[in-house]
């Protein structure tokens, strides 16, 4: 490293002319690519046509495109990008004093927008390709309520319907994101609800469900297939995500250059994969072109540990079963985590191109229980300032335990981290952690192999 610290900015702020022109499709890439979708009923791969009947027809398109390495970001996305983007990379310049680390530590905070989090880079595009091509409006599922507020906020700036079904425990423990939501135009409905068949059928069967993601996700499909006009939209996990997440990556990519920074460590939390698959693409690409040998991480909780402990086969991507099949480490579909305080973790699978990656030896994983999430993230907030997404915490978490793990071998390693949003809506959250009532919630193996033992065979 030939930079001394002091001539690195604690913010490393890009100009606006210097955000991405294109997203990056790392799948172009990638010598094994992620297993294409299947059609449930016909077990064979989803053709474009298939596929635009629940999705736009553009999205549909960057779905299967394995091969296009980038991919114009249209204008007016752009211009909806620059009302909070580029975002900062911070050099976290407290954070390693604080842990008397020889590390290097940065993250790339995605907080600094209305809906908290990095979902509207995604979130705005769909909306975006929706009304390109004249529906009325979209359907989605929130788990967290973060993917449904920033969708709520594409859709008004758009002029779009937008229908959210939310997991009924968040409906009702967040009640200020449904009012963001609202603020926004949005209709919220608590999920399962007998406003669609497969809502009404999972409510016959278990009666004091709390939801799951899986399930809101059934159903936001199913009000798609309904009604002429409306499409669904999802907000993390396919490919399309990950490809439109890449601002974050080429962001950050960008900015480290400007200081002629490589990066040792990138570390991301994983519910999804959308962060960490936009935030490592343009690095990993470089590895997979083997220009560098930068490690990944992906940081899940333990409550609900996909890549640790999920096997990697075809899934149902959904409780409903009406779905694609896609091929990822998953849990099972039936599998619902412990209400654990990272709504944005709780999805019973991974993204198919991270998942691939992981089989490849390209990405490492790492699961970690809650108390110690909530533990990094009071560490972080009391000397760099932020208050962190729970989900954001993970990422904290791991980044300190390689810090310190910088402490004792004395490397100056890089590290770099998504901060993928801020924590106001998670004070519940907090509270309880400080009142010493916050427990880890850990499957058995038991558990795990109950509902692994219904994967579909393909
Ligand atoms: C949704 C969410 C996540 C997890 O989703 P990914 O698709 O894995 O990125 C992480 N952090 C925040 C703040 C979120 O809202």
């Amino acid at each position: 490293m030939s930079n001394t610290a002091t001539q690195i900015p604690y913010k490393i702020y890009l100009r606006e002319d210097q955000m991405p022109a294109a997203w990056y499709n790392l799948r172009a890439d990638m010598k094994t690519k992620p297993a294409p979708l299947l059609n449930p009923g016909t077990g064979k791969p989803m053709t474009e046509q298939e596929l635009s009947n629940v999705f736009c027809q553009e999205l549909a398109r960057q779905e299967l495109d394995g091969e296009t390495r980038y991919i114009p970001i249209p204008d007016e996305i752009r211009n909806f990008y620059r009302m909070y983007r580029p975002s900062p990379l911070v050099r976290a310049y407290c954070l390693e004093k604080k842990l008397k680390t020889p590390a290097h530590i940065y993250y790339k905070f995605e907080g600094n927008n209305t809906s908290g989090s990095h979902k509207l880079n995604s979130a705005i595009a769909q909306a975006y390709y929706a009304k390109q091509q004249g529906l009325k409006g979209v359907t989605t599922e929130t788990g967290a309520g973060q993917w449904g507020t920033a969708l709520s906020m594409a859709c008004s700036y758009l002029g779009l319907d937008c229908k959210v079904f939310m997991v009924k425990v968040s409906y009702q423990q967040k009640p200020f994101r449904r009012e963001v939501m609202r603020t926004y135009g949005a209709e919220a409905v608590p999920s399962p609800s007998d406003t669609t068949a497969v809502g009404r059928e999972i409510l016959a069967r278990y009666p004091d469900t709390t939801g799951s993601l899986g399930c809101a996700i059934s159903e936001a499909v199913e009000a798609a297939l309904s009604q002429p006009g409306y499409r669904y939209v999802l907000g993390s996990v396919l490919n399309q995500v990950l490809l439109h997440q890449s601002v974050i990556g080429l962001e950050t990519k960008t900015a480290l250059d400007e200081y002629g920074i490589k990066p040792d460590l990138v570390i991301g939390c994983a519910g999804g994969g959308s962060n960490l698959g936009g935030l490592i693409a343009p690095f990993m690409g470089e590895r997979l072109q083997g220009k560098s040998d930068c490690r990944f991480l992906a940081v899940e909780p333990a409550s609900c540990p996909s890549l640790t402990r999920g096997v990697f086969a075809y899934d149902f991507a959904d409780t409903g079963r009406v779905c694609p099949l896609a091929k990822m480490y998953t849990l099972g579909s039936d599998f619902i985590p412990a209400p654990n305080h990272a709504g944005g973790l709780r999805y019973h699978g991974m993204s198919p191109i991270l998942s691939q990656l992981y089989h490849d030896g390209f990405l490492e994983a790492v699961s970690v229980p809650q108390r110690e999430v909530f533990q990094a993230a009071e560490t972080f907030a009391r000397v760099e300032g932020i208050l962190p997404a729970p989900e954001s915490a993970h990422a904290i978490k791991a980044a300190i335990d390689e810090a310190l793990r910088c402490r004792d071998s004395g490397e100056a390693k890089t590290i770099v981290f998504g901060l993928t949003g801020t924590g106001y809506f998670d004070l519940v959250a907090y509270q309880r952690f400080h009142d010493g009532e916050m427990t880890d919630e850990i499957p058995s193996d038991e558990a795990l192999a109950r509902s692994l033992k219904k994967l579909p065979r393909v």
